[in-house]
């Protein structure tokens, strides 16, 4: 059976479509990314050495930043900055890297202090100048306060002087070769007036210019990694002088003439969280790229299951992939989960867009376990999507393959996912109250197809688990810091995995109660309800033991299961073309219209009037 790429939208899909991607908003949000990656100039290009697919991923920003409007108004818009992610994140893993450190952690600082609308930003927004962001150091990654790098007053001239001190300090990761153009830096360094460190503040630092990297600026290339590539380097200062208006100043920090920095905040390592405040925003823009590639994989590796026969139980019968529950099943687990990872996205974008500062500790927070699932559902979904489709899926052609490599990225950046989990984890342990026992109510009489009641049980898992911790914490040995947070972490950490599904859940069943169509409400909650039986799995002895399920609910889980997966199969093409992915895109990857790598060559129609059109390097599409 061909799967053609042009297939026409079911009014149900749309509906879903409307529901992920935010409703009345959508075009303002989403249209002109969905627009740019349809392009041809994002199509797949076979056979790049790794230099030109990065030279072609600053190509791309070029044109990212003509369909971008006002950059200034970009970076300012959280709902579009992470509507950027999701949609180049699929095509172009390097042009997603790119564009995140120059809208959002370069230019987005630049504009979250004093006077950053009042300065030139003309070569940013034009891209004369691509904006980097140089924070992380060789030696110091996640334990990035203690990075080392100083910039010194110099009461002489009113400005600076940039310095690595050890080869431990050289900045790590940002891409700053000479690749893309000239290229600017905000550097994080530790403030240093009369020898007396003052935290770490970021610094507006040129790099390079046309003719090359700038005096005392040094570059060395990092090998390739795996992933998309891109220009990563080592970069260092040796006195590299910056004039006072480099320093990029807030209530965090401002100098004064004489030397005095004047600060809301007493203290170093609040006001390097203040310095680079425009994490927590990479961090849901690391999510957005992660969402849209699971999406994508979905919908590639959900087009394939159907077009892609196989024997029948009669002779002569061929039917597709998707007939086999072992085959759809899996993707039905994958595609709620991704589902459910879109609202929670959508659900902490808007509180983020509009959180009072009184809010903030606990938004970040939100945003940072967010992150933390979403980027690892998103390596589960991307891997299990690559092996549904067996060794065609191994072809980068086929748009799979490097997806969980990229993905690796995103786990690692703005924030390792274990660092940023352990961080919530210990604030949460007492500083968050969830249900009280037993709040899910008595379990005698409910049915596991009721949302609320699976809710419920989702919300006591995450209560067990934060008594538990609570009671590793008060029992572990006094005196001994490490050894007390050792006993409680794995708790801990189980309370923060509960927590984050619990939200997704609750942003899952918020969005449910939006659909119009009877026929979208019932797709909603039927892969609402899958996802929520999906996570009570593990819980269920705990949930047993409390007396939170019977058990006759555990008895009968595997059946409801199966029962909702069964009623959602015949359904697997409508929940993927919600996903909204371009006709455009779909069609010059094989296996989501009908073809395959190594497909025959030639421009011959077969029987079912499709054409194949062979696109370079034994890769044809039917047409
Ligand atoms: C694709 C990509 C792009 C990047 N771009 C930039 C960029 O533009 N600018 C920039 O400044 N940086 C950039 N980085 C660097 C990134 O910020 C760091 O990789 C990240 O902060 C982690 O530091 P690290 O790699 O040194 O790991 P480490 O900090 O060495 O962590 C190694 C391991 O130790 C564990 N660990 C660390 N601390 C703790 C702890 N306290 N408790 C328990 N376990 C711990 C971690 O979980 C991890 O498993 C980029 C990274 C990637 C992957």
């Amino acid at each position: 059976m061909a799967v053609p790429a042009h297939t026409k939208t079911h009014p149900v899909a749309d509906e879903l479509a409307q529901l992920l991607f935010e409703g009345a908003d959508r075009e303002r949000v989403h249209g002109a990314w969905r627009r740019l990656v349809s392009g041809k100039e994002f199509a797949y290009r076979p056979g790049l050495p790794p230099e030109e697919r990065t030279a072609l991923s600053y190509e791309r920003l070029q044109l990212l930043n003509d369909a971008a409007g006002d950059p200034v108004e970009l970076a300012a818009d959280p709902y579009r900055l992470a509507g950027l992610h999701e949609w180049t994140g699929p095509v172009d893993g390097g042009l997603t890297t790119l564009a995140s450190i120059h809208y959002n952690l370069f230019l987005g600082s630049v504009l979250d202090h004093d006077g950053g609308r009042d300065r030139d930003l003309s070569a940013f927004t034009s891209l004369r100048r691509t904006g980097t962001f140089l924070c992380t150091e060789l030696e110091h990654g996640n334990d990035v306060a203690s990075m080392e790098t100083v910039a010194v007053f110099d009461r002489a001239t009113g400005g600076f002087h940039l310095t690595t001190p050890t080869p431990g300090a050289r900045k790590f990761m940002p891409n700053t070769s000479l690749t893309g153009g000239p290229k600017t830096a905000v550097v994080a360094a530790r403030l240093v007036v009369d020898g007396e460190d003052q935290g770490t503040f970021l610094f507006l630092t040129p790099l390079s210019d046309e003719s090359g990297h700038l005096p005392g600026v040094r570059i060395r290339p990092l090998p390739q990694r795996t992933g998309t590539p891109v220009d990563h380097c080592l970069t260092s200062f040796d006195r590299v002088w910056l004039p006072r208006e480099a320093l990029l100043e807030a209530e965090h920090g401002r100098l004064g003439a004489d030397g005095t920095l004047a600060s809301t905040l007493g203290n170093r390592r609040k006001r390097l969280l203040r310095s680079i405040n425009r994490v927590t925003m990479g961090k849901l823009c690391m999510s957005a790229g992660t969402l849209g590639m699971s999406r994508a994989a979905l919908t590639i590796a959900v087009r394939y299951a159907h077009s892609r026969l196989l024997a029948g139980p009669k002779a002569g019968d061929r039917i597709p992939l998707a007939a086999h529950r072992s085959h759809h099943g899996r993707l039905l687990h994958a595609l709620a989960t991704a589902y459910a990872m879109t609202f929670l996205h959508r659900s902490l974008v808007s509180r983020f867009a509009v959180h009072a500062e009184e809010d903030r500790a606990e938004v970040e927070r939100e945003v940072a376990v967010a992150k933390g699932w979403i980027t690892w559902q998103a390596r589960a979904i991307t891997t299990e999507c690559r092996e549904r489709c067996g060794a065609q899926g191994l072809f980068p052609a086929n748009g799979l393959s490097d997806l969980p490599l990229n993905i690796e990225g995103g786990i690692t950046a703005e924030g390792d996912n274990l660092v940023i989990w352990v961080k919530a984890a210990s604030e949460m342990v007492f500083g968050h109250q969830g249900v009280r026992a037993g709040e899910s109510g008595d379990p005698e009489g409910r049915e596991l197809t009721e949302l609320p009641f699976l809710r419920g049980l989702l919300a006591e898992a995450e209560r067990i688990w934060q008594d538990r911790a609570r009671t590793a914490l008060r029992e572990g040995p006094s005196g001994d810091p490490v050894g007390r947070w050792n006993a409680t972490s794995d708790a801990a950490l189980e309370m923060v995995s509960a927590h984050a599904r619990l939200q997704a859940a609750d942003a899952f069943l918020a969005a449910a109660t939006r659909a119009e169509d009877p026929r979208a409400g019932f797709l909603m909650r039927s892969l609402c309800r899958l996802f929520l039986l999906r996570q009570l799995g593990e819980h269920t002895g705990d949930l047993l033991a409390e007396g939170r399920l019977t058990p006759d609910h555990v008895r009968a889980l595997p059946k409801a299961v199966d029962t909702v997966v069964g009623e959602l199969a015949p359904h697997l093409m409508t929940l993927v073309d919600a996903f909204d992915l371009p006709a455009e895109v779909l069609s010059g990857i094989p296996i989501a219209s009908g073809g395959s790598v190594g497909a025959d060559e030639g421009g011959d129609e077969d029987e079912n009037g499709w054409e194949e059109a062979e696109v370079g390097a034994g890769v044809s599409v039917r047409v």
